[in-house]
């Protein structure tokens, strides 16, 4: 059966991959971003593989923007049962340096964005009484130094997540969260940026960190989100997997 999947920012890193991981699993695939025409090269990795996307732009924070895709999105592609909230950005500073804006910018992308989101699909899930819902969260939910806003946002993201599970649970939609440690993408990058060293010492450097010795890649959390959008997942709800290479503390 061809299912409708969402994944929120998914013009690059973790989205994409998740998106052209969704694909392949069989689903049509809206590749949302803030600009559509960012999605493009997303949307053709999957329809040149031979699956179905579309590109969506959409700020996953305006209410009326959210509504206006997810509408789009169920004329075009079917209405959409699978969602994966992954859009999200850093304002990393210290608590002392943090602007209001660092701190209201980071919570509103993740938390209201994914509030969003879940809010606009849950109907069409309700009305195939079956859906999935995965939200990406982070190792930094636990804390992280120059994170205050994010790792706030990435806590929120879990109470949300069994919310949901429990909201959502009898009409057939699980929701579960996914808990990447580090992953090389643009955002890891920009942290490296802002720190000063090279990207690839910046690597090496977090993966001697790593149980397994390695950086993880955006395929690792794409994988871990075909399992939790699979049908056999059916129960499996309100998990939170962290993706980290090894235990978290
Ligand atoms: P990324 O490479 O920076 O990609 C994030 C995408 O989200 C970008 O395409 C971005 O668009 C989009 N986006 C930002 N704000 C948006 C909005 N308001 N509406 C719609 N789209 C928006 O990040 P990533 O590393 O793949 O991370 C993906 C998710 O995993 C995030 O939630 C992140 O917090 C989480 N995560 C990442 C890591 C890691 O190590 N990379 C670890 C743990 C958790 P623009 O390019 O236009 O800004």
């Amino acid at each position: 059966m061809t299912r409708t999947a969402i994944v929120t920012g998914a013009a690059r890193g973790i989205g994409a991959a998740t998106a052209i991981r969704l694909a392949a699993d069989g689903n049509a695939v809206a590749v949302l971003d803030l600009d559509e025409a960012t999605c493009a090269v997303t949307v053709k990795t999957v329809t040149a593989a031979g699956g179905r996307a579309i590109a969506v732009g959409a700020d996953v924070a305006d209410a009326d923007a959210v509504a206006a895709a997810v509408d789009r999105i169920a004329d075009e592609l079917g209405a959409p049962t699978i969602l994966v909230n992954n859009a999200g950005i850093i304002r990393d500073n210290l608590l002392f340096r943090m602007t209001e804006n660092d701190w209201d910018s980071v919570i509103s992308v993740h938390l209201r964005g994914a509030f969003l989101m879940s809010r606009a699909v849950q109907k069409h899930q309700v009305d195939a009484g079956w859906g999935r819902v995965v939200n990406l969260s982070s190792t930094s939910a636990l804390g992280n130094r120059g994170q205050a806003n994010y790792a706030a946002a990435k806590a929120g993201m879990q109470g949300f997540t069994k919310t949901l599970a429990f909201e959502l649970g009898r009409y057939g939609v699980t929701a579960n969260a996914i808990a990447p440690g580090f992953i090389v993408t643009d955002m890891t990058r920009s942290t490296a940026d802002r720190l000063g060293v090279e990207f690839d010492d910046f690597i090496e450097h977090m993966a001697k960190e790593v149980a397994v010795g390695r950086a993880g890649h955006p395929e690792d959390i794409a994988a871990a989100a075909s399992f939790f959008c699979s049908e056999e997942a059916g129960f499996v709800s309100g998990q939170v997997l962290y993706v980290a290479g090894g235990p978290t503390s």
